[in-house]
């Protein structure tokens, strides 16, 4: 069993909603998004420094691409992000409805890339869960989703889990591996309003769910059935997603926001936003990337 820490900020001072953290092995750094702001960070653990690149618009997720680069979850769809900064659109989703945006995204083990979208109002029902296949095709995968959030891969790739975060908790998929169908959509865990919003998540190498808790301030970590094994108590109440990273995928790296903190709330919690480093005391699942 890897040693466990307590929480520290690696990133300071924050931003404003930083999210959809992932794993680039092949450069070493932990990539993550400031969704407003458009940019795309790549934090480096072994220097200690965060550069960001600016995409050109609001974006939700990036991961790793196979070819290199990253793909993007951007406002109006799908892009890929070259290694010279180079940002280019492969599949526009819902670019023509006026305040939807892609939000959260990962991709699974078979290089598909999986990212949903939501209204700028969280509207209910107004976005959707897509699927980018490695031949850039897309494919609706879920409607009626209000804010797309949370994705993992049980561990014998049967089951996907998706969060739809006000519906309060996770919900479970009988999962193909091989098509990236669904089906037999059921709820495994809940979450208590009083815990906060359930957003982000990741799976440990023990198949347990790390769930980062928007404005809970804390990730908990849940057995599928639902039972609660643990919780990280965060210093900034907007937790907004986790995810294992470095070379032995034994820390876990946690995004927060200040978006929509008081001058007061802030001064309450000044490392809001910031990028932090917990070590959980086990390991996690290498990040996936995208095939196309
Ligand atoms: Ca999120």
């Amino acid at each position: 069993m890897p040693e466990r820490s307590v929480p520290e900020a690696v990133v300071s001072p924050g931003v404003e909603l930083g999210e959809g953290p992932a794993w680039d092995d092949r450069r070493g750094v932990l990539v993550w998004v400031d969704i407003w702001a458009g940019r795309v960070h790549a934090y480096d653990p072994r220097s200690g420094l965060d550069e960001a690149v600016d995409v050109g618009q609001p974006v939700g997720a990036a991961v790793p691409r196979e070819s290199g680069g990253y793909a993007l979850a951007v406002q109006d769809g799908f892009a890929l992000l070259d290694p010279d900064g180079t940002v280019t659109s492969v599949a526009k989703v819902e670019d023509d409805i006026p305040g939807n945006r892609m939000n959260d995204g990962k991709c699974d083990r078979h290089g598909r890339f999986w990212a949903g979208t939501m209204a700028a109002d969280q509207r209910p029902g107004a976005g959707a869960l897509y699927r980018l296949d490695p031949d850039l095709s897309v494919t609706t995968v879920l409607t009626d989703v209000t804010i797309s959030n949370g994705l993992a891969w049980s561990l014998d790739d049967t089951t996907m889990y998706f969060i739809d975060t006000p519906t309060q908790g996770v919900d479970a998929f009988d999962y193909d591996a091989v098509t990236g169908e669904l089906e037999n959509r059921r709820r495994v865990i809940d979450v208590p309003e009083e815990a906060g919003s359930p957003d982000g998540m990741a799976l440990d190498e023990e198949g347990l769910l790390w769930v980062a808790l928007f404005g809970g301030g804390a990730i908990r970590r849940y057995s599928p059935d639902g039972g609660l094994e643990g919780v990280v108590e965060l210093p900034a109440t907007k937790t907004t997603s986790c995810a294992f990273a470095g070379p032995d995928l034994d820390d876990l790296y946690i995004t927060s926001a200040h978006e929509r903190l008081s001058a007061e709330e802030l001064a309450g919690q000044p490392l809001a936003g910031a990028l932090f480093r917990h070590r959980p005391g086990v390991r996690g699942l290498p990040t996936e990337r995208f095939g196309g």
